[in-house]
Formats: structure tokens, C-alpha cells, sequence
């Protein structure tokens, strides 16, 4: 039998390890499959938000042999601080730098995009390995997106949007994240609203600014009345006069925060207004954060949500991390839920289709035996903190109310109870086992100076 074809849509933090890990499986180069990655960006750009690796996540962290090139590249964040207007700080939980109990800040704090791309660089390389022994490897196509898609029996048949060329693959992944066009194209446009759950009526911006003399490696966090916060973060040692800052907004009456949800990157310009009426006037540093977020090329804003759907496939088309089940960033679980669904996903394809003990050509078992392993997984990762409550508790509507969450962060911080407290408030990413598939152990492996560049 001919190898397998298969395109995976979205080069982000799912799709790379997923290719990686089924090159790694034990059949000779020439059966392995021929993988195509699609990217929308025109090259795997390191941007992106603060994100965390926990538990699952690091052993598939390990397995992928980038353990030295992501603690090269961590944020060093100290912990989080509750600050208030004057930027006097109430309370400080400390990041547990033992990998072993999950608070607030892990071990592991990375850039989402400089994630995305050492995950890219470490396929590129097992690819390029897989080719020099005869294999197909992985061929990048950066810069474009899905004009179509229709699948029968036998196959799936796409029409790239831009360069307009047809192709047809054995099966399609959508890794293309939590606004997923191959969800949309495959599932269908309506319905949307009860696959994509908004919660906690919240919304966010995220986008880097110039670091100031108050900025450190401390995650500063300043909360406004009517359910408003930011987040000040550390960026990386690539970006050392740099920092992240994060706007949280809670409001589910305010219809025009939705509706720019909707526009992705289109919309920016009235994003970053509407962002800014809500903290124009505020103390603290909102005029400082509000003035950089209005020049930041690098915005992004959209709703904060979970995706829920009742089966993760449709006949020869598989969805993968935030795409299939996104379990937003209050959860701290995303990308390790992303790098486990890549790991299982690649599992069960390799036992149960592309090695299947009688050959098959019906992706069906492997869909459903991911399926039957993952689930509990998301089921797990999707409860969130204290029954869901959590925004609520953390983001006030008065300033009495955040005058009283400040004392308690303060009790809890003096106290030394927060470890007592991540034991039930933090994510479960410790709770999750790790099956092996029988791929090989890739080498711990540096960069090899082509990071970054267009292919
Ligand atoms: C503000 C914020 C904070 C977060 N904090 C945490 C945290 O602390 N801990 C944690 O674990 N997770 C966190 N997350 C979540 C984490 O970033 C995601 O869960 C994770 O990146 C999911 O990986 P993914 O591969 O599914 O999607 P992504 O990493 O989003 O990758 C999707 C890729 O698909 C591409 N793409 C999109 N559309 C198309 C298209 N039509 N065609 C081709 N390509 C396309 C995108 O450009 C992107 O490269 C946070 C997220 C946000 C927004």
C-alpha cells in the first residue's frame, strides 16, 4: 500500500508534534506517511502569549527531545502580584519551580509563539532526517489557507485559497486552533455558537510593550471595578526590554465586544479601540498600557471560550488541541491538552490505521480509539477552577470587592496555604498519564540557527 497522505492544518503549538511523532514511529522512511503542513501566517512567527506546560505536557515535552531548547527559551516569571493603583503590592504567590505542585506560574513559561516554533524546528529536523533516508518527510506551506474541502469514501479533496491549487489527501487534521476554519468548513458555520462556549462572558487582548523601571520578571496584576483586569508579564530573553500584557474585560451584555470577537485580525483597529474605552481613565498604568496596546502590531483580541463538540471526527477529517477542544486560558491547560491530543492522536493513527494489523483504509478505529483516550483528558481540563466560579472570585465589580479579594490573597499568601490550595484550585495537569506508543526517543537537540526564517 501506497504511504499515507496527510495535511494538518495550523503550524502552532498541535500540528508540529503531531507530524513529528509519526515520523518517529518504527516502519521504514519510505512507508512513513507524507505529511503536508498548512499555515496560514507566512512563516512561524514567535508570537504569542504567556502559556505554561504542566505535567503531561512536559513528558511529551521530553519525548519530543526539546526540554533544553524550551527551558532556553522560558519567561523566568517569578510568581504573580496582586498590585492596586498606586502599584502597591497586596499579596505574591511564588512560582513553583519544582515542576510538582500547579499554581499560578509553573516552571515552564513560555511564549506561545516561540513554543510553535521550536516545536516547527524540532519536525523540520526529524523530517529532514526521515528524508535523507529515503522518506517523504514533511513539505511547510506557509502563507496560505482552505478555499474548499469535500471528502468521500476514499479521500479528501482541498483547493488552497490563494495559490488556488487542488490536492487530495487520505485524511485532514484540523490543528488550526480555537477559531478553526476546518471545524467551521467541516461541521458546519451554524452551530458554531454551541461548539465555541464563551466563558465567563470574559474577553481578551494580549500584545507586547516596551518594558518600563516597574516591570520585572513578576507578573503584575492589576484589577479595575466592573470586572476589569491586566496582566503585566516577563517576555523572553530574546526580548529582554520587552513585556506582555494581557487585558481581561467580563461583560456579556455588551454586544459590540462579541461582535469584534468575530473579526479576527480584520477588526483590529476597532478591537483596540473598544479595549481602550473600557480602561481609559483607570489609575495604576492604563494610560501607559492603553497607550502602547493602540501602537502594538502584534494585538490580538478575541473572546475567551471552550470548544465542545460531541465527536472530534468526520468521516476522513480529525480535529486536534484548541481546534477540537480548547479549554480556554483560565484553565492554564491548553497547550498541554494541545501536545497530549498531538502525542494520543499519533498513537492511534500509527497502531490503528497506518500499521493497523489488517490494512485498512478507513481512518474510523484510529479516530475513535484517540477519541476514547483523550476525552477524559478535555473532560478533566475543561472543569474549570472552583466549579467555574473562579473568574468571578478573581475579577470584582466594585472596588469594595476587590478591596476584600485583596485581604484574602494576602491571608492565603502570609499563611502559606496556597500549595494546600493548588492541590484543588490549580490545573490538573498532574492527574493525567502519559501511554507509550512505542515512538523513539528523540535526542535533546539545539537550535539550529534557521529559526524563524520563511520556507
Ligand atoms: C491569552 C492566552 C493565555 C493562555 N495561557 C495558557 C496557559 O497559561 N497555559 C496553557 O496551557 N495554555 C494557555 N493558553 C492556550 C494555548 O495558547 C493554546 O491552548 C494552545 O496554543 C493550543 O495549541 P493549538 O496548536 O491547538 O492552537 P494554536 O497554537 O493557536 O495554533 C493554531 C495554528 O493554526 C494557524 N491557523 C489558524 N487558522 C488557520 C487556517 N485557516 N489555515 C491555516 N492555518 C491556520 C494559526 O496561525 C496557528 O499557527 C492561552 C491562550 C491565550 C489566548
Amino acid at each position: 500500500m501506497a504511504p499515507l497522505s496527510i495535511l494538518i492544518i495550523g503550524c502552532g503549538v498541535a500540528g508540529t508534534p503531531l507530524a513529528t511523532f509519526l515520523l518517529s514511529a518504527s516502519q521504514p522512511a519510505e512507508e512513513k506517511p507524507h505529511i503536508t503542513i498548512l499555515e496560514r501566517a507566512s512563516s512561524s512567527r514567535p508570537q504569542g502569549q504567556n502559556v505554561d506546560i504542566r505535567g503531561a505536557g512536559v513528558t511529551i515535552m521530553r519525548k519530543l527531545g526539546i526540554e533544553t531548547m524550551v527551558r532556553n527559551a522560558i519567561t523566568h516569571e517569578e510568581g504573580v502580584q496582586f498590585v492596586d493603583e498606586n502599584n502597591t503590592i497586596w499579596a505574591e504567590n511564588a512560582a513553583d519551580k519544582t515542576g510538582k505542585v500547579q499554581t499560578g506560574t509553573s516552571d515552564l513559561e513560555i511564549l506561545r509563539g516561540r513554543l510553535a516554533e521550536i516545536c516547527y524546528l524540532r519536525s523540520r529536523a526529524v523530517s529532514d532526517e526521515v528524508k535523507k533516508e529515503g522518506g517523504h518527510g514533511i513539505e511547510y506551506i506557509f502563507g496560505d489557507f482552505l478555499q474548499s474541502l469535500d471528502q468521500d469514501d476514499e479521500k479528501v479533496h482541498i483547493r488552497l485559497a490563494k495559490s488556488g491549487e487542488q490536492r487530495t489527501f487520505d485524511i485532514v487534521v484540523g490543528a488550526d486552533g480555537l477559531q478553526s476554519r476546518t471545524r467551521r468548513m467541516v461541521w458546519g458555520e451554524e452551530g458554531e455558537s454551541e461548539r465555541v462556549k464563551q466563558v465567563a462572558g470574559m474577553y481578551g487582548a494580549f500584545f507586547s510593550l516596551p518594558k518600563t523601571a516597574n516591570d520585572s520578571l513578576w507578573r503584575r496584576w492589576y484589577s479595575a471595578p466592573g470586572r476589569r483586569g491586566i496582566m503585566v508579564r516577563p517576555s523572553d530573553s530574546r526580548n529582554p526590554d520587552r513585556m506582555t500584557a494581557f487585558m481581561m474585560i467580563m461583560n456579556d451584555t455588551d454586544e459590540r465586544l462579541r461582535s469584534a470577537a468575530k473579526d479576527g485580525r480584520k477588526g483590529m483597529e476597532v478591537q483596540k479601540n473598544l479595549v481602550a474605552e473600557y480602561f481609559n481613565g483607570l489609575g495604576w498604568e492604563c494610560p501607559r498600557i492603553v497607550k502602547e496596546m493602540q501602537e502594538a502590531d502584534d494585538f490580538y483580541y478575541d473572546m475567551v471560550a471552550q470548544v465542545k463538540l460531541d465527536k472530534w471526527s468526520k468521516g476522513r477529517v480529525v480535529l486536534v488541541g484548541d481546534a477540537g477542544y480548547c479549554a480556554s486560558p483560565i484553565s492554564g491547560m491548553g497547550t498541554t491538552l494541545a501536545l497530549n491530543g498531538a502525542y494520543i492522536l499519533a498513537g492511534c493513527l500509527t497502531k490503528h490505521f497506518i500499521n493497523a494489523a489488517a490494512p485498512t483504509n478507513d481512518p474510523s478505529a484510529a479516530f475513535d480509539a484517540y477519541e476514547h483516550r483523550m476525552r477524559p483528558n478535555v473532560d478533566l481540563a475543561q472543569k474549570l477552577p472552583l466549579g467555574g466560579r473562579a473568574p468571578y472570585i478573581m475579577n470584582l465589580e466594585t472596588a469594595w470587592g476587590i478591596w476584600v479579594r485583596n485581604v484574602i490573597v494576602w491571608l492565603i499568601s502570609q499563611s502559606g496555604i496556597i500549595t494546600f490550595i493548588a492541590r484543588f484550585a490549580g490545573p490538573p495537569a498532574n492527574k493525567v498519564k502519559v501511554e507509550d506508543f512505542g515512538f523513539r526517543q528523540l535526542e535533546e537537540w539545539q537550535d539550529d540557527g534557521r529559526d524563524g526564517e520563511k520556507v
